[in-house]
């Protein structure tokens, strides 16, 4: 028997509501995470449902990570086979059984960005725009867009007379042909092909809807229409879905989620069960109280007491630095005092910020004072150039038609195969309409290629063909891959053409990186591929960790993330920096969007990330483009009543302070003399 008694009444109510459509709409804290894993222990030790029939969808796969685990402490092996994903990893999942049906092959890559953006790029040349008039990231963010709203090539129109969004719908057709050649999807297409090939194909949909019969959402505020279409499909034969969220923190409206959708649940489901809660279990009175005086000043929202029964606990700190370098020390220095004096672990602290940029003083600080740290977001292991080039070589193997790895490693590392060769083939390729990859082994038919380039081309092309086969062989895949990247000589590469021999030296441990993570996956699966390592990374990717988790570290380490991807989390000691005009709101809410209450509710969710203590900085100055600008106090500063914060400057503030009085007085008086004639 599982044990609800760790429960409040409402919580269990919601927990053993099992069969029937839910609705959980809650503040921060408030246990809506805690209920889901609950639930799905509940429907496993008490109702007996077989784990294969339990599906739960996170946000990101770090809470899937962490709810994995969270289940694995409840009910042990008993949970082994339940689906705990993310919905790109569901797509996956879905698409890899099935995907044949839309025309696609079984083995197709996962694109990251700048695999798009060479698509996209490729697009626009095509379309003779000589001028590069078009920005392809711009270009690419609006066919996403329309991807997320379900709009085939075919479906999607422009709006009004705006040229770049005129080029995408233009370019969008030839986007998604080559997309498919390459047998390759982008991330928007892991839904958007999922919806589709359960739409098209009803026994495809039966299939997956008797699997899945109990189906449970968190942070469902930010779903958007294609994630909440597919969600919908699967529940509508057994209609037992439980979604959990919170309008408050609904904070992907700039990428199409849609928060109506949680406020219009119980509408789509009629005879939905609805549970509010209202106990906070994270944080203390005064922190709460902050949080809750701060999201009152939006006013499309509905209403929610939240309250604790913990004490008020320490007040909030305000520190107000003179500048971001300033900024930077003081938080490093409170954190060491911290962690000293109260006798928590570094692993207990998080710095969040509004832009990623925010993050380097103080990446810097700690480094300087020599406490860990693990950066989330930023540029990522898998993104560095190093990273992607042993990959390419991977991806190829694994799906000789991505042209984009392929052309990624035709002269990578150098084998004399230049530019207009590279332009020759492909040129011949589209011609003769063949695949790159096929082409490759056909140089002898194109003309304009010398003898000897020629035979490096067919060189290369054996090569790639040996490994296709050497990979496709039972055997160790490190192993495969160490002797791989040795043959080709990716180290001397290297080393041969970075000056700087420590940053070569940096960029091999990188390239050690990948096959030691290819060795801990086969290590920890027992079904390890090629394929299943290459979408394990890719899909990583979109969390944007770079490096490892805190745990995989090993070590305790502060935490630096954004507040967008610290949803769901908390911590028991946070630092909210950079809390100036233009930062958080940010610029663009300001004079673009006017989208003031999405950054309020970023600002909520930083806040009800803090456990035991918050501490709120901004600075004076702040160095913008090389120079050092004046900078005002957020608004949302005004919106937290005084008597909860404990205002601090900084030395460097208060000299500050200091001058501008001096000033002021010496404006002052220049009036006065100007007035006394
Ligand atoms: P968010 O909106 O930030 O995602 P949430 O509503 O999902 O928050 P949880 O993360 O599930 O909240 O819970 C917040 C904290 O409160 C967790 O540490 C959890 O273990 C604790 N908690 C939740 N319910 C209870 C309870 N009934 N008794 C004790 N602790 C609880
Ligand atoms: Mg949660």
């Amino acid at each position: 028997m599982f044990d609800l008694k760790s429960l409040n009444p409402q919580q269990r109510t919601a927990a053993t509501h099992t069969e029937g459509p839910l609705l959980v709409l809650a503040g921060a804290g408030s246990g809506k995470t805690k209920v889901i894993t609950c639930r799905i222990a509940h429907l496993i030790e008490n109702k007996e449902v077989p784990p294969e029939n339990i599906l739960a969808v996170t946000f990101t796969n770090k809470a899937a990570r962490e709810m994995q685990e969270r289940m694995k402490e409840l009910v042990g092996s008993r949970g082994k086979g339940m689906t705990i994903s993310t919905f790109h990893s569901l797509g996956v999942k879905i698409l890899r059984q099935d995907i044949r049906k839309l025309g696609y092959k079984k083995n197709f890559s996962i694109y990251s960005t700048s695999d798009q953006l060479g698509l996209i790029r490729q697009a626009l040349r095509e379309t003779n725009d000589t001028q590069k008039k078009f920005d392809p990231d711009s270009i690419l963010w609006k066919i996403s867009g329309a991807k997320n709203a379900l709009l085939t090539p075919e479906q999607y129109r422009p709006t009004g007379f705006d040229e770049s969004e005129q080029m995408a719908v233009a370019i969008y057709p030839r986007y998604q042909a080559l997309l498919k050649s390459c047998n390759a999807i982008d991330f928007d297409d892991l839904i958007m092909l999922t919806v589709r090939l359960l739409r098209d194909f009803p026994e495809v949909l039966a299939k997956w809807q008797q699997q899945f019969r109990y189906i449970m959402v968190d942070e469902y505020q930010d779903t958007n229409p294609s994630q909440y279409l597919l969600i919908s499909m699967l529940a509508a034969q057994n209609r037992n879905i439980c979604v959990v969220g919170d309008d408050d923190q609904s904070i992907y409206g700039w990428r199409g989620a849609d928060v109506e959708k949680i406020l219009n649940f119980e509408h789509d489901y009629h005879g939905c069960k609805v549970v509010m809660l209202e106990q906070n279990y994270r944080s203390t009175g005064n922190i709460l109280d902050a949080a809750n005086h701060v999201i009152s000043n939006n006013t499309k929202r509905k209403v929610k007491a939240l309250w604790t029964e913990s004490g008020p606990g320490r007040p909030i700190d305000l520190i107000v630095a003179a500048d971001d370098e300033e900024e930077a020390t003081t938080v490093v220095e409170r954190i060491e005092t911290t962690c000293f004096r109260d006798k928590v672990s570094y692993g207990d602290c998080a710095i969040l910020y509004r832009t990623n940029a925010q993050s380097r003083p103080f990446e810097e600080q700690l480094r300087f004072a020599g406490i860990p740290y693990v950066l989330i977001g930023g540029m990522q292991f898998y993104e560095r150039k190093e990273v992607k080039d042993s990959l390419a070589w991977l991806r190829t193997i694994a799906n000789p038609e991505d042209e984009q790895s392929l052309l990624r490693i035709i002269n990578f590392p150098k084998r004399g195969i230049g530019e207009t060769t590279i332009l020759k083939i492909n040129q011949w390729s589209m011609e003769q309409g063949i695949p790159l990859f096929e082409a490759l082994g056909r140089a002898a038919e194109i003309d304009g290629i010398t003898e000897a380039v020629r035979a490096k081309v067919q060189a290369f092309h054996d090569l790639l063909s040996g490994e296709i086969a050497n990979f496709a062989a039972p055997g160790h895949l490190a192993d495969k891959v160490d002797r791989l990247f040795r043959k080709i000589g990716l180290e001397e590469e290297l080393y041969r053409t970075i000056d700087d021999q420590a940053t070569a030296r940096r960029k091999v441990e990188n390239i050690e990186q990948v096959i030691n993570s290819l060795a801990g996956f086969e290590s920890s699966s027992a079904k390890a591929t090629l394929p299943l390592f290459l979408e394990k990374v890719t899909l990583m990717d979109e969390d944007r960790f770079s490096g490892k988790d805190k745990k995989e570290h090993g070590r305790d380490a502060v935490t630096l993330m954004s507040l967008h991807s610290s949803k769901g989390l908390e911590f028991p000691m946070v630092w909210l920096v950079g809390l100036e005009e233009e930062i958080l709101p940010h610029k663009k809410s300001i004079y673009e969007d006017f989208s003031i209450d999405e950054e309020r509710r970023l600002m909520y969710v930083g806040i009800t990330r803090a456990r035991r203590h918050l501490t709120i900085t901004r600075c004076l100055q702040r160095k913008q483009y090389g120079k050092m600008q004046e900078r005002h106090p957020s608004r949302f500063l005004e919106e937290i009543p005084e008597q909860l914060v404990n205002l601090q400057q900084v030395a460097g503030a208060q000299a500050l302070n200091e001058d501008e009085a001096e000033k002021m007085a010496g404006d002052f008086f220049a009036k006065m003399k100007g007035m006394l004639g």
